[in-house]
C-alpha cells in the first residue's frame, strides 16, 4: 500500500487570512500537524506567523478544530479541499505544506 493509499479521507484546512498564530491548535494535535510559518497576509508584526496544516500528515481526527479561538479550522474531505484555495509559497512548499486562504465554504 502506497502512502498515497493510507492518507485520510478527511482534512483540517486552516484559513490563512483569519489565523491569529497563538497555536492553541497545535496543542491539540498528537500527529505534529501543524506548523507555523511566515504569514504572508499581514505586515502586523503582532501576526508574523501563523499555524498551517501538513495535509500530507494530517489523520483528519478534528482535535484541533473545535479549541480554535478564532473558528478558523474547518474539515474537509480531502478530494474537495478546493484547488483555487491553495496558495504555494516557495519557502512553505519546500517544507511539503500547502498554503490555504480565504473562505472554503464548499462542501
Ligand atoms: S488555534 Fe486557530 S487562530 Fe490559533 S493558530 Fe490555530 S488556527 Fe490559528
Ligand atoms: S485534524 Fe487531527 S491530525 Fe489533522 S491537524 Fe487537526 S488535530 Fe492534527
Amino acid at each position: 500500500m502506497s502512502k498515497i493509499d493510507r492518507l485520510s479521507k478527511r482534512v483540517a484546512v486552516i484559513d490563512a487570512t483569519g489565523c491569529t498564530g497563538c497555536m492553541v491548535c497545535m496543542e491539540f494535535c498528537e500527529f505534529d500537524a501543524i506548523i507555523k510559518v511566515p504569514n504572508p497576509f499581514s505586515d502586523d508584526p503582532m501576526v508574523s506567523s501563523i499555524c498551517q496544516v501538513d495535509l500530507l500528515q494530517c489523520t483528519g481526527c478534528a482535535w484541533c478544530a473545535k479549541p480554535c479561538p478564532w473558528d478558523v479550522i474547518q474539515m474537509f474531505n480531502r478530494e474537495l479541499v478546493p484547488e483555487e484555495a491553495i496558495l504555494e509559497d516557495e519557502e512553505i512548499a519546500e517544507r511539503g505544506v500547502l498554503l490555504t486562504a480565504g473562505n472554503l465554504s464548499g462542501e
